[in-house]
Parts: structure tokens; sequence; C-alpha cells
């Protein structure tokens, strides 16, 4: 990110706090405040350009405060820059967060445990500043959603590395390795390839895939068995998020001919992503391929999710989703068909969102692939 692109960033927060007549929003993880995750440190990381476990920001028409502790002072100054003013915190940062709020002051109510909540209460009470606070979750969050140039070239870097992955573990094999030895091995090619895993690979073979999100197992995979594997590698911070089904060895006609379904399914969904185009609508389209094939009542899940700097963001495609669809929105499509003791089907591609279509960051080919 440009020191140009993070000031536009935090001028467009300002405005958005100023529309919901909030004074400031505090922006960042108050569940570990101090020690954050990637997903967890999210918002503040696309706001900032921090990508330390431990900072928090407040912004307002008034403010442009951005607050670490020690360790991350020389980091901060670094990423951050100076669209935000720097404060340090002497203690731990909640007392310090409390000196900085005035007035009406929003907080994420979906990343705020009770306990620092409570803790921020009362480190408020002690100087009587007269703020209140007021739950304001996904205002970051909105703005996020729609990806520019900087963020798609990094989450097609991601998409491409894992491309890389699938061609160079699937090549030493699949017929009796074990499904979480396989997991391994892809993680440590995503790694040797200068990525990181954006997620837990999920590899499940026969049984095991008609689990949509099994762990891999100590089970060695069987000959005749199809395997969901479902992966995603993080580059500059983006994820991307892939699954294909593979088979190890020849698959029987039922086998193959749902993954036929899926594959259908799958298409028609990519056809119908556009701007404009509703997530429920387009699930819809794909969902009705399956349900036609008779297997509707196995595909319990959405089409697809929004990804970013987390692996499941907004938008959502899925029966009851009420977002639409925009220019920018990184998106997946995945059905899947789960045929319960038997095996799993999901194809996942994750797309760009075009005016007229879409950009596809997923370049593995979607025919049934019979790895030995
Ligand atoms: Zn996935
Ligand atoms: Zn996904």
């Amino acid at each position: 990110m440009t020191a140009g692109d993070a000031r536009a960033r935090v001028e467009r927060l300002a405005a958005a706090v100023a529309e919901r007549e909030l004074d400031q929003l505090i922006v960042g993880d108050l569940v570990r405040p101090g020690d954050t995750g990637p997903d967890f440190g999210a918002n503040l990381r696309w706001l900032s350009g921090f990508t330390g476990t431990s900072g928090l920001a407040v912004i307002g028409p008034q403010a442009r405060i951005f607050i670490t502790d020690f360790r991350y002072v020389e980091r901060a100054e670094h990423e951050v820059g100076d669209a935000l003013e720097h404060r340090r915190a002497e203690r731990r940062l909640i007392p310090e967060l409390a000196g900085q709020l005035e007035g009406r002051v929003g907080y994420d109510d979906a990343a705020t445990s009770v306990a620092n909540l409570r803790k921020l209460e009362e480190s408020l009470a002690e100087r009587d500043g007269g703020v209140e606070l007021v739950p304001a979750s996904g205002l970051v969050e909105r703005l996020r959603r729609v990806k520019d140039e900087g963020e798609q070239r990094a989450m097609a870097e991601a998409a491409r590395l894992a491309d890389q992955v699938y061609e160079d573990i699937a090549a030493q094999g699949l017929v009796g390795r074990r499904e979480r030895d396989v997991a391994l091995a892809a993680a440590a090619r995503i790694r040797e390839l200068g990525g990181e895993p954006a997620f837990a690979a999920i590899v499940a073979a026969g049984p095991n895939g008609s689990a949509p999100h099994a762990e891999p197992s100590d089970r060695e995979i069987a000959a005749g068995e199809l395997v969901v594997w479902d992966m995603g590698a993080r580059v500059d911070g983006y994820c991307s998020d892939c699954t294909r089904t593979f088979a190890a060895g020849e698959p029987d006609t039922e086998a193959r001919d749902v993954y036929e379904l899926v594959c259908s399914a799958q298409a028609a969904g990519l056809d119908g992503v556009r701007a404009g185009i509703g997530g429920a609508d387009a699930d819809e389209i794909a969902r009705e391929v399956i349900k036609a094939g008779g297997h509707g009542e196995e595909f319990g899940h959405g089409l697809g999710h929004g990804v970013g700097l987390e692996i499941h963001e907004a938008p959502r495609l899925a029966p009851r989703s009420e977002d639409q669809l925009l220019e920018g929105d990184a998106v997946t499509v995945e059905p899947g068909v789960y045929v319960p003791g038997r095996f799993g089907v999901r194809i996942e591609d994750l797309v760009i969102v075009t005016a007229d279509g879409h950009h596809n960051l997923s370049s593995l080919p979607k025919e049934l692939r019979v790895v030995d």
C-alpha cells in the first residue's frame, strides 16, 4: 500500500464514521488486543498497513490515532507511516485507548470481548470524559470488500502459488498416503514457494469427504476414492481459496456422475457471476443444476463467500444473502455434493467480479483428474 493509498483509506473511513453519526471509531481487535491474529487484525491491517500483533486505531472526523506497545513502535513507524498519529501505550493498550476517546465512540461489537469492554468502561470512568460507547461493527469491512489493484495482484499471486502446490503434491500420488501427510506436505510446499497457508487445508478422502469441513485424518487414501482438497495461500496478507476433488485411482460410475454434476453446477454458477447480481440469485443458478440432478439435499452450504485479508468475508453467495455483487469483489464459487458415508465432491474457484462477468484467479483444470 502506498502512502497515498493509506491516507485515502483513512479519509474514506473517517467519512463513514461521520455518516454513522459517531465522533470516533475504534479499529482493531478488542478480544486479544495485545496478541491478535491475522484475521482479527485484518481491519487494522487494511486501514494502516500494520502487520504486528498489537495495535488499535481511533478514526473520526477529528481523529487519526494509531496505538501500539513498545514491541512494535519501530515497525509501526515503518509500516503505518504518517497517515496516522502514533501513540505508544506505556501500560497495556486499553488504558491508553481510553485516554484517546472523546464523544460518541463506535466499537466493533463483533470483535470485542465482554471482559475488555468492561476494562474500557472502567478506564473511561476513571477520567469522566463523557464518552458514550456505541456498538458499530462492519464499517471497515464494508470498505474492505472491493479490492483495489494491489490487493487483486496479491490474491492472484496467492492463487497462482496454490495452483502450483496442487500440481507439485498431486504429482507425488495420492493412493496409500495419509490425508494428514498430504495436507502437511502441501503446507510445507506453500512455505517453500514463499507464501503462508491461508487456512489449515482440508484433505478428505472417501467417506471423510462427505463432511464439508473435515479435518485431515491419519486414514490412508484408498484406491478408487474421491479426495476433496481445499487449500489456499496467503501472500502479502491476502488469501486465496481453491478446492479440487481428485480421484485416487479410477472411481466408480456414481462418483463420476456426481463429479460431472458438480462441475456443471460450478460452470453455471461462474456464468452467473457479474456486478449487480444478487448473492442469492447467483447461488440459485448453481443450486438449480444440483437439484435437477437429484442431489439438492446434499448441497448443504452456500455457493460462495468473499475473500481478502480474511478467508471468509463479505459478500455472501447463499440462499438468504441480501448482498449484491460489486465490481472488484473477490468471491469464491464452490458448489458441493456430500453423499453421507460415501464421498464428497466440491469444486471451488476464486474470481474477481467485473462489470460484465468475472476474472478467474484459479487456473487449475476442472475435468476429473485421476491420480494414482
Ligand atoms: Zn475453500
Ligand atoms: Zn471457500
